[in-house]
């Protein structure tokens, strides 16, 4: 018999299966998880959790997962897997920064892996139509050998915080692809910033297309977020730098939102205020 079944907990939960939520948006999470935590608590584990006193810990502690741990009934590790497992039926909302002429190639096909040969073919005309450029046109390859980087390859990245994208990684938005931006250089920065318009898409992601492991780790900073969130009642959501490293392409219906930022920092230029000059594109015409 499981530990569930021995504490007479359901292991089908109906409450994680199509639930959507946003991590920045605690009220869209940490109340279903709390109603979830609930019959794995012990019965004293609420006044274990908060015993009247403000924890005087920072967000990103691991302290908060031995905290959970001793209210409640089972450990926390069992607790985070089986979490883990039933997050493969919600749905998260997040986020992917890049460049674009029109927002709408998205709404319409979706957000593909990185194909390396169309990037390529990307690059040779970014090369072909910029005459400050042409000096690159007959060593492409030996530029694409030099940055040697084929991590990217067949994989496609969004993220559960467009805070933190904004503030720590607005590059992708500036520039476009990473790949494409280290092959050109630093003289291919000016000319990048002139194609498209900053682009922040939002995408609804079903769980069920990341991996396993990555549903545990964030099934583990979920749990340390909810327990801070009931210990000190914050007014504030933490930052989480969290990536989702995909191996399939994002269906077209997921994609649910985009923005254009007017203002970022620019990690490849000492963190300078950059200002687009461009704030629309031909989908939110
Ligand atoms: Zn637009």
């Amino acid at each position: 018999m499981n530990v569930e079944a021995k504490l007479g907990i359901r292991t089908t939960e109906p409450i994680w299966r199509g639930r959507r939520f946003i991590w920045n948006k605690p009220d869209s999470w940490v109340p279903f998880l709390g109603s979830w935590l609930s019959p794995r608590f012990r019965a004293d584990g609420m006044d274990r959790l908060r015993p009247g006193i403000y924890r005087n810990i920072c967000w990103d502690d691991p302290k908060w997962s031995s905290i959970l741990n001793e209210s409640l009934r089972g450990d926390f590790d069992s607790y985070k897997q089986e979490l883990a497992d039933f997050l493969e039926h919600a749905i998260m909302r997040t986020f992917h920064g890049c460049r674009t002429d029109d927002a709408g190639i998205y709404f319409r096909g979706g957000l593909r892996l990185h194909d390396r040969n169309e990037m390529t073919a990307k690059l040779r005309m970014i090369i072909e139509k910029n005459a400050e450029l042409h000096w690159m046109r007959d060593r492409v390859d030996e530029a694409v050998r030099e940055v040697d980087n084929t991590v990217d390859e067949a994989r496609l990245y969004v993220v559960a915080d467009d805070a933190f994208l904004l503030q720590h990684a607005a590059h992708y938005l500036i520039y476009g692809s990473e790949w494409i931006t280290a092959v050109l250089g630093s003289s291919g920065r000016r000319v990048l910033k002139n194609i498209g318009v900053p682009t922040l898409l939002e995408i609804d992601l079903p769980l069920s297309m990341s991996g396993p492991q990555t549903r545990m780790e964030l099934a583990a900073r979920m749990l340390n977020e909810w327990t801070r969130f009931t210990c000190n009642t914050p007014d504030w959501s933490a930052p989480i730098d969290f990536s989702f490293c995909l191996r399939v392409d994002i269906p077209a219906s997921c994609i649910v939102g985009h923005s254009h930022p007017a203002k970022l920092r620019d990690p490849l230029n000492g963190r300078d205020l950059y200002h687009s000059p461009k704030t629309v594109c031909a989908y939110c015409d």
